[in-house]
Order: C-alpha cells, then sequence, then structure tokens
C-alpha cells in the first residue's frame, strides 16, 4: 500500500474530497449523479470479493444475502475501531417504507460471522426484500425482491482509509449509474463486459478492466494471454488491466487478512513473477490506483456538480413556491383560494380586453384569446343571418324595380336562394360538439338543448307562400290585411333563427367553458383542490350562468319572432316607399315602347344612359294590370322584407350585446365572474376545508420538498467549502 493520505484526521477542519462526496451521496445521492466507480462484471466473476477485499469488508459468504440491495461500504480513519451499520433513505420511497427504515442502526466492535448473518437479516426485514429466494411459500405475498435504499456500512478504525464503494445488485438495475459519463468501470476481461462498458465509455477511457481468478488459470496459453494483458500488449483500455487473486468458494476459513497474504505470496511466483515492476497485480496496487482514479475524477468534475446542484436547489425551489403556502387554518385556506380567484380574474381581465402580452398563457394558447375567439364567432354567426337566416329568398330589386333600394345592396345576398347543405356555422369554424362532449361532457345539456331540425327541401318560392297565406286569412275586405298576417309571415321567414342562434350560443360557451376550465388548471397546480374547486363548486355555478344565457337567447328569440311584428326605425317606412317606387319605375319600364339612345346629352364622362318614352295613353295601364290580389301580395313582400331585414339586425346586435357580451363575458353574474373575491369570501368553513385543506399526499409532498431544498443546500455548503 501506498502512503495514506492525512486527510481524515478528526478535528483536521477542511474535509478531504472523499468525505465530502460521501457527505453528498447521503444528502443528494438520489437527485444528482455523482462521480463515483461503477462495477460491473458477470454473475460469480468476483466483483463483490474485489470490493471486499478493496474496503476490507467481508460480506456474508453466502452471496445470495447482500445482493438485493445497493450497499455502500465506506472505510474511514477513526481512533476508536468500529462498525456502523445504517439505512440511506430513498427519499422517493412510500412514508411507509422510509418510516421503518430510517431508524436501523446496527453497532459492531468486532465483525464475527454471526454478528454478519444477525445483521443482514435484519437488515433485510427492515427494508421489506425477501431473505431467499430459494425458498418459495406460494401462499405469501411475495416481498419484492429488490429495496430501493441503500444499505450503509461505515467501517472506522485508526489504520483505514478513506475509501467508499457500493456494490449494486445486478448489473442492469442501475444501467443510469453504467451510462453516466462521470463513472470509471473496474471490470473483468470478459468480452460481453466490455461491450456493455463501451456504451458507457465509448472512447474506452474511463474503463479499467480487472482480472480475477488468475489461480484457477492453469494452461500456459490463458496465464500468457492474462499476463499480456496486464502488460498492456493487448486490450485498448487507456487505464489497463489490472489482475488480482481473491479468496476462492474454497477459503472459507480464511480471514480477508490471510487472504491478501496468499495474493502477495501468489504474484511472486512464476509466472505472475513478470507483473512486480508493472504495479498492476494485487489488491493494494487495485485499490491505491482507484483511489488516486476517484480523488482526481471527482476535482474534475465538482465545479459541474456545483452548477447542477444550484439548478437542481432551483428547480426544487420552484415546485415548493408553485404550491404556495401550506393551508393549515380557513384563514390560510382563504387567502390561499382568494390569490388564485385574483390570478384567475387578472387573466380573464386580460382576455377580455385582448392584452395577449399579460400572461404567456396567451402566447401558448391561441385558443385562449377569448375575446378575438368570440369577436371571431360573432361575425361568423352575423354572416349566417345574413346569407342563411331567412326560410325563402326574398325577390331580389330587379324582381321588382331597378336600383332603387340602396340599402338592399349591402344585403344582396339575402337575396340568394339559401344553399342546401351548407356547413353549419360550427362546422365553419372547425368545432365539433360531440368532440366537445367528450372532453367536457358537462356541456352535452347545453348541446342538447336545441337539435338542428333539418328544413325541407321542397319549398314553394316566397310569393307563392304569400298567396297560400294570404288565401287561408283574407277576410272579408279584401284590400287589407291585418298586421297579425305580417307576424305570421316573419315568423315562418325566420324559422332558422332559433338553431343558429342556439349553435351559436353554444360555441360562445364552448369558448367560455373552455377558458374557464384551462386558466384553473393553470393556476391551481394541485390536483385536489382544482378538482373539489371545479366539480365541487365552479362547475354547478358555470352551468347555472350559461342556462341563463341560453334562456336569455331564447327570451330573445321568442320576443322577436313571436310578439307582434314592431319598429320604430325610421328607415323602415323609407325602404318601403323605396321598394314601391321601385315597382312603380318596373311598371313604367314594362309599359314603355321605344326606347331611344340620345347620344347627344353623352358626355364623355357620362355614362352611357337609356331614357324612357311613354304616351299618355300607356299611362292608363299603369297599375291597372296588377289585380288587388298581386297588388297586395307585393305589398306584402315588401313589408316582410323590409321588416326582415330591420328585424334581423336588431335581433343579432341584440343576441350579441345581451346574450354574449353581458350573460357570457361581463355580466356581474356571467360566468367569468363566478371565481371572484366575493366567491372566496361567501364561502363558509366547511366549504372551504372541503376545497382548499391539504390532503396527506400534498403535505407529504411538501415535506419531501422542504427536506430536499434542506439537503440541497446543506450540500451546496458542502461543495463550496463551507462544510
Ligand atoms: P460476484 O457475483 O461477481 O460478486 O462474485 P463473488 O465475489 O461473489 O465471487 C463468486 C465466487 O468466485 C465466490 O465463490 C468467490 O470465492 C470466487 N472467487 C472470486 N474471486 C476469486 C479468485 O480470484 N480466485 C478464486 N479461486 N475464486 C474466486
Ligand atoms: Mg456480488
Amino acid at each position: 500500500m501506498g502512503k495514506v493520505p492525512k486527510e481524515d484526521t478528526p478535528g483536521a477542519g477542511n474535509l478531504s474530497i472523499l468525505t465530502k462526496v460521501d457527505k453528498l451521496r447521503e444528502l443528494i445521492g438520489t437527485r444528482v449523479a455523482l462521480p463515483q466507480l461503477v462495477v460491473v462484471g458477470d454473475q460469480s466473476s468476483g466483483k463483490s470479493s474485489v470490493l471486499e477485499n478493496l474496503t476490507g469488508f467481508g460480506f456474508p459468504r453466502d452471496a445470495e444475502l447482500c445482493t438485493r440491495y445497493a450497499t455502500q461500504i465506506t472505510c474511514r480513519r477513526e481512533a476508536q475501531e468500529s462498525i456502523a451499520v445504517s439505512i440511506i433513505v430513498n427519499p422517493d420511497a412510500t412514508p411507509d417504507s422510509r418510516a421503518r427504515v430510517k431508524d436501523f442502526h446496527r453497532t459492531f466492535t468486532e465483525l464475527s460471522p454471526e454478528n454478519l448473518a444477525k445483521l443482514f437479516t435484519e437488515a433485510n426485514e427492515a427494508m421489506g426484500v425477501s431473505t431467499s429466494s430459494w425458498v418459495v411459500d406460494l401462499n405469501a405475498t411475495p416481498l419484492p425482491a429488490f429495496s430501493e435504499h441503500i444499505l450503509k456500512i461505515e467501517k472506522l478504525g485508526p489504520n483505514e482509509d478513506h475509501f467508499t464503494v457500493i456494490d449494486v445488485p445486478g448489473i442492469f438495475r442501475q444501467e443510469t449509474q453504467v451510462q453516466d459519463p462521470r463513472t470509471i468501470n473496474v471490470d473483468p476481461a470478459t468480452q460481453e463486459i466490455l461491450k456493455l462498458a463501451k456504451k458507457a465509455d465509448p472512447a474506452m477511457t474511463r474503463t479499467m478492466a480487472v482480472l480475477t481468478k488468475p489461480d484457477l488459470a492453469i494452461e500456459k496459453a490463458t496465464q500468457q494471454i492474462a499476463i499480456d494483458h496486464v502488460l498492456g500488449k493487448r486490450g485498448d483500455l487507456t487505464l489497463g488491466y489490472y489482475i488480482v487473486k481473491n479468496r476462492g468458494p474454497d477459503d472459507v476459513d480464511m480471514t480477508l487478512k490471510q487472504g491478501q497474504a496468499e495474493e502477495r505470496v501468489f504474484f511472486s511466483n512464476a509466472p505472475w513473477s513478470v507483473l512486480a515492476f508493472t504495479g498492476k497485480a494485487g489488491i493494494s496496487s487495485l485499490k491505491q490506483r482507484v483511489r488516486e482514479l476517484l480523488t482526481d475524477l471527482i476535482k474534475k468534475e465538482f465545479p459541474k456538480l456545483k452548477s447542477e446542484v444550484s439548478k437542481e436547489l432551483a428547480i426544487v425551489r420552484a415546485h415548493l413556491e408553485e404550491m404556495g403556502p401550506s393551508r393549515s387554518d380557513q384563514h390560510m385556506q382563504r387567502a390561499y383560494l382568494n390569490r388564485m380567484s385574483e390570478a384567475f380574474q387578472a387573466v380573464t381581465r386580460d382576455a377580455l380586453t385582448a392584452y395577449y402580452t399579460g400572461d404567456e398563457l396567451f402566447s401558448n394558447r391561441h385558443d385562449l384569446r377569448l375575446i378575438t375567439r368570440v369577436v371571431e364567432a360573432s361575425e361568423c354567426y352575423a354572416d349566417e343571418m345574413l346569407n342563411n337566416g331567412h326560410t325563402r329568398p326574398f325577390l331580389t330589386d330587379k324582381d321588382h324595380g331597378g336600383d332603387a333600394v340602396d340599402e338592399q345592396l349591402e344585403d344582396s345576398s339575402s337575396c340568394e336562394p339559401a344553399i342546401e347543405d351548407t356547413p353549419s356555422i360550427s362546422e365553419k369554424q372547425g368545432i365539433d360538439f360531440s368532440a366537445i362532449a367528450q372532453d367536457y361532457p358537462e356541456l352535452e345539456e347545453i348541446f342538447d338543448s336545441w337539435n338542428g331540425s333539418k328544413d325541407d327541401k321542397n319549398m314553394c318560392d316566397i310569393m307563392e307562400y304569400i298567396e297560400g297565406v294570404y288565401k287561408s286569412s283574407r277576410g272579408q275586405d279584401l284590400g287589407t290585411f291585418g298586421n297579425g298576417l305580417l307576424g305570421t309571415l316573419f315568423k315562418e321567414q325566420s324559422r332558422k333563427w332559433e338553431d343558429i342562434t342556439m349553435e351559436h350560443m353554444s360555441v360562445i360557451i364552448y369558448h367560455v367553458h373552455c377558458f374557464i376550465s384551462e386558466v384553473v388548471k393553470s393556476i391551481c397546480p394541485d390536483p385536489r383542490v382544482q378538482e373539489e374547486l371545479w366539480n365541487g363548486y365552479l362547475l354547478e355555478e358555470l352551468m347555472a350562468s350559461y342556462r341563463r344565457a341560453m334562456d336569455h337567447a331564447k327570451f330573445l328569440l321568442r320576443i322577436e319572432r313571436e310578439g307582434s311584428p314592431l319598429t320604430l326605425t325610421h328607415s323602415f317606412s323609407q325602404n318601403i316607399e323605396k321598394i314601391r317606387t321601385g315597382r312603380l319605375i318596373n311598371a313604367i319600364r314594362e309599359l314603355s315602347v321605344e326606347r331611344v339612345e340620345y347620344s347627344e346629352y353623352e358626355s364623355v364622362n357620362q355614362p352611357h344612359e337609356n331614357y324612357i318614352f311613354l304616351k299618355p295613353s300607356h299611362l292608363q295601364n299603369l297599375n291597372i294590370n296588377k289585380g288587388n290580389a298581386k297588388h297586395l301580395r307585393e305589398h306584402m313582400h315588401d313589408l316582410l322584407s323590409s321588416y326582415y331585414r330591420v328585424a334581423r339586425r336588431r335581433f343579432v346586435d341584440v343576441i350579441y350585446q345581451q346574450a354574449v357580451n353581458h350573460y357570457l363575458l361581463f355580466g356581474e353574474k356571467s360566468p367569468l365572474k363566478i371565481f371572484s373575491t366575493e366567491m372566496v369570501l361567501s364561502l363558509n368553513e366547511d366549504q372551504l376545508d372541503m376545497i382548499a385543506a391539504e390532503d396527506a399526499p400534498v403535505k407529504q409532498r411538501r415535506e419531501k420538498l422542504g427536506r430536499d431544498i434542506d439537503n440541497l443546500v446543506e450540500a451546496l455548503k458542502v461543495l463550496k467549502g463551507s462544510r
């Protein structure tokens, strides 16, 4: 053995780098990959034997016993000789499992085989792993074969060198460690295992091979291959090949010390004695090299480790921050909910004023840009009402008299027949109610409250229809008809309004609902609170407010369609006058006998025009050609057409202003106002407790985050040298 560094002298103040790593391993070993050596190799290739020799800690010879969990063996120089055994608790284990192992402590002054056997039996029990794999009790619940905790064995004494190894059960279980770029592999030279090592260390600069069982190599050729490897004549490992001889299965009575003495004798004899100058034969050479490597590795990795721990600390702190302060009494619970409601109202305010730079939620989720969605949907609705709202197309300008009706130009499309099988407004907006109902089954009730009825396709044209209505309801007085008739005609002409409007309301409710649901999710990270708040409180109120909005839309529909036609709009009578004038012009045009182009009246800038010539005798035929009934039908059509336009514009606006804007967005009882400070204040103690109290998993998570933070802070102190 080379000289022993004087780093672990008690009271030396500054901890050695190896002690620091030991400390870090306990504090943050499960969170951060620490620089370490990993031993990999085939079953029974001698890994445990090598580790035993390196640490001087003899595992029970019954190998089966200690392969159920990682075992960390730390040797440290202390004045007093002792062996302390405890269990390093995996912080991610269940509270139950943590509690069972937390207090496991055993101390020995001497390691007798009896002590060892007892120790491992007790440790297995605490870890909750089955002690034996060969006794299978089919009736018993099988215990897990492996434990997630680590058995920690500290071997202290005046002659110990600082050394820590971890023996892990099974080579594949710790694959992440194998692939950890900070590990050095100490490994027997089987081809298979070198391939595995190559995966973790492609350049093979961090892999060291350890050949075992040289005493079993009897053939000269086999011995020579091993010797060539150690001499560096074969293989491509930067760190080279080492060779050790451990105790064999028959050396049951041999102590570790005796075994090591025997090894020295073994390597001093031919053919192995040629290796003496290499410093690569024997356990003490290996131990010295491994310590050097480990120290170098740790020194190299420390700065990186520091930044990694800082990063990790920031993450854990953010997690805890996210959970908000703890909620143990009703004041804290109320404050907690209130903060959430304020956050909700702030995001909602931004969403309603299109202030989308306010919250990053909006940059990721364009579907949450609420007011934009609502305006888009409302425009789509207005278009639909204009183009397809009427049951039968009105006659066009040309049908009744030229270009007199200016206002109608804007609405010209309303004179085209409504095309059957055009997509509905929700389809036009890419909204599929049945898909939505899967995500938000609660909305099904809203969607089901109206049902898209199909129009009968074989409809007569509007004049025939008017005539039919007129005939079936005329009284004795041929020349007049009551206001009731216009009401009947209008109701029929606006039959599709109900479906279009209800569909539109459903679209808006979907946007609002989706917005509220997503925002609640984003401001309430605790899934239990979210669930309780949503299902236990908000949802009911939201549904009530959606129903109010739907009911109001139905109310507006009823008033508009079933009440008497009413309007104070001037344009209404002006419109009728214009239509009538148009008809007159049309009639006159029909009477005209000649159309002469008076080219001398044309100037360069004036459009080409026709002039109508009438003889007075022609005028006698004016209007007389039309029977009273036809005259009335036309009059009714004009009246209906004028009134329909006024009513449609009014209705679309009122739906927008009242049913959408007031009932769904800005009104006092709109769904967006439900999750507010007032709501939080109105909750009684029981409701508060129900929604906002912390349940056991949350408390545990909070505690665990607290522990993690403490450990990371402590680890950072170790890394910065202040511990
Ligand atoms: P592991 O499964 O890789 O941990 O292997 P162990 O260290 O448990 O060893 C398996 C068996 O090989 C045990 O019976 C050891 O006594 C034996 N063994 C290990 N190294 C040597 C050695 O160098 N020479 C001899 N003869 N036997 C050895
Ligand atoms: Mg083993």
